[in-house]
């Protein structure tokens, strides 16, 4: 070994592969300075202890590098997460899209029936009551259509927020 206090460890296992920035497969090793007793690190295998001016100086403790996969393990789930709920949302907007025909719709109905009301003369009981029946009928399918896209845009919300929480 070329120093004294870097010594390598064949038989200890290592669960991670890092390649340095020249694109090497780093080494890893067991530190056993005083501030760094057996703390595992990984060093470019072109860095040479005896050359003060290395070609490659990567250096990365082995515990910090793990944490740092883990992240990266993390953040992988999240985006796969966020792609699936990209799609499904792709999905849901069709149906949206659908409701706010619906919506539209109803909306014209009702403004129409709502003009022609107003032109007639409601003295006559016979012919305004069948007309402000059938106008109720469309207020109450706007409501229920409008509780609808308002409750799939409040989930989506909700279902969202709750995913980044949990990240952080
Ligand atoms: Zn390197």
């Amino acid at each position: 070994m070329s120093s004294r206090r870097i010594r390598q460890h064949p038989g200890e296992n290592v669960t991670i592969l890092v390649k340095c920035k020249c694109g090497y497969l780093a080494i890893n090793r067991t530190s056993h300075t005083p501030g760094n007793p057996n703390r595992k690190f990984f060093r470019c295998r072109k860095w040479n202890p005896k050359q003060s001016e290395n070609p490659c100086d990567f250096f990365v403790w082995q515990d910090i590098q793990v944490a740092i996969e883990k992240k990266k393990q993390k953040y992988k789930v999240l985006i796969s997460g966020l792609k699936m709920d990209n799609t499904r949302f792709r999905e849901e907007n069709f149906s949206l899209s659908k409701w706010n025909n619906e919506l539209q719709e109803l909306l014209a109905q009702l403004l129409v029936g709502n003009l022609q009301l107003e032109n007639k003369n409601c003295t006559e009981q016979d012919l305004c009551t069948p007309m402000k029946e059938e106008l109720d009928m469309i207020r109450a399918r706007l409501g229920f259509v409008e509780s609808v896209v308002l409750g799939l845009m409040l989930q989506r919300v909700i279902h969202v927020h709750l995913q980044l929480q949990s990240f952080v």
